[in-house]
């Protein structure tokens, strides 16, 4: 494996300068709103966080009011992000921040990981971006553009890969200001140049440091660490309807979409006899069912395969609250894995 290329900031820092996309959450880089938006962006695509995080800052403009938030409230901001244990990480690192910092986000890179919910990478972008500390935050993006500058053998999935890179990066911030920009470059090179198929070589400030385009082969890179294929399961998802009132059940609070609200819902693919037998079970009373559509929600391991059936009740039992729609927009949390569910209760 080559060396990552010196002075990787001389070059980055002004490309991006005359480049940076214009994102909200880069307006006004407060400690609080790096945050928020890093956290937002662990598992969600920019376009799709940009809403998000104005609506977010819109509600809780700062850290204190995070703090004193209910959670259902700032879950049902969350409402179809997805991974909500993010969202209760935050709302608890912000009670956290109050106690122990007097409500500032800690300018210090293990303080700010002793946080719920920030990681290494968190942690190195909020201290790098919000604090200017060369505090490297090195995620799939920067490992794929690293692994491609070095044609680095390893996958990137190996703690010591991960480690070095972080290392070597490290030592290339710039000793007179502009960390958080180094940092913001790595990640916008990531993001709109150097992309996963389909590498913008053309386009990229490194280009002439970088051995996988030297070698013209630059997306045999990276190596990638084995996935274990994402494990099926098939559910029925009931819509159950009792005088224009819907059934939602709370989740756990441990576990997949923990303490959010839900169509009751059971294992397997029921057929309408077997979905009338289950609802009346419940105690629902059920008069008619027909079927509402398949759908298909995909988690990180796991793959949901549901069969909708609506079924018309003559009983409400309170083993479920029963909502009418002004409730479900304003009070009740339900994840995007019923998208296609929620679509037709509009
Ligand atoms: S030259 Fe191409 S492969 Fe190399 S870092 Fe730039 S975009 Fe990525």
């Amino acid at each position: 494996m080559e060396k990552l290329p010196e002075t990787m900031a001389e070059v980055l820092v002004p490309w991006y300068e005359a480049n940076a996309r214009d994102l909200p959450w880069r307006r006004d880089p407060t400690p609080y709103r790096v945050w928020v938006s890093e956290i937002m962006l662990q598992q969600t695509r920019i376009e799709a966080a940009r809403g998000y995080f104005e609506r977010f800052m819109a509600a809780l403009p700062t850290l204190a009011d995070l703090a004193a938030a209910p959670e259902e409230a700032v879950l049902k901001l969350w409402e179809g992000l997805g991974y909500y244990s993010r969202a209760r990480n935050l709302r608890r690192a912000a009670i956290l921040v109050t106690e122990r910092y007097g409500g500032a986000l800690p300018a210090d890179v293990k303080a700010l990981r002793s946080l719920p919910g920030v990681g290494e990478y968190t942690a190195g972008a909020v201290a790098s971006i919000a604090f200017g500390l060369p505090e490297p935050a090195v995620d799939g993006n920067v490992l794929r553009i690293c692994a491609r500058l070095t044609c680095c053998a390893d996958s990137i999935g190996e703690r010591k890969v991960k480690d070095a890179f972080r290392e070597a990066l490290r030592r290339q911030y710039p000793a007179g200001g502009k960390c958080g920009e180094f940092t913001s470059a790595l990640m916008e090179l990531g993001e709109t140049v150097c992309l996963p198929g389909t590498p913008d070589c053309e386009a990229c400030p490194l280009a002439d440091r970088c051995a996988a385009h030297r070698a013209g082969r630059e997306t045999d890179w990276p190596v990638m660490p084995y996935k274990a294929p994402r494990r099926v399961q098939r559910r029925t998802v009931f819509l159950l309807e009792r005088n224009g009132r819907i059934a939602l059940v709370r989740r756990p609070d441990k576990g997949l979409l923990a303490g959010l609200w839900e169509f009751p819902n059971v294992e397997g693919a029921l057929t309408r006899s077997q979905a009338l037998r289950q609802a009346a079970a419940w105690g629902c009373a059920p008069e008619e069912a027909a079927p509402c559509g398949q759908a298909v929600h995909i988690f990180t391991h796991l793959e949901w395969h549901m069969t909708g059936w609506y079924i018309k009740c003559a009983a409400a039992p309170d083993r479920f609250v029963w909502t009418d729609s002004a409730q479900r927009a304003e009070g009740y949390p339900v994840p995007s894995a019923f998208r296609a569910y929620k679509a037709l209760m509009k």
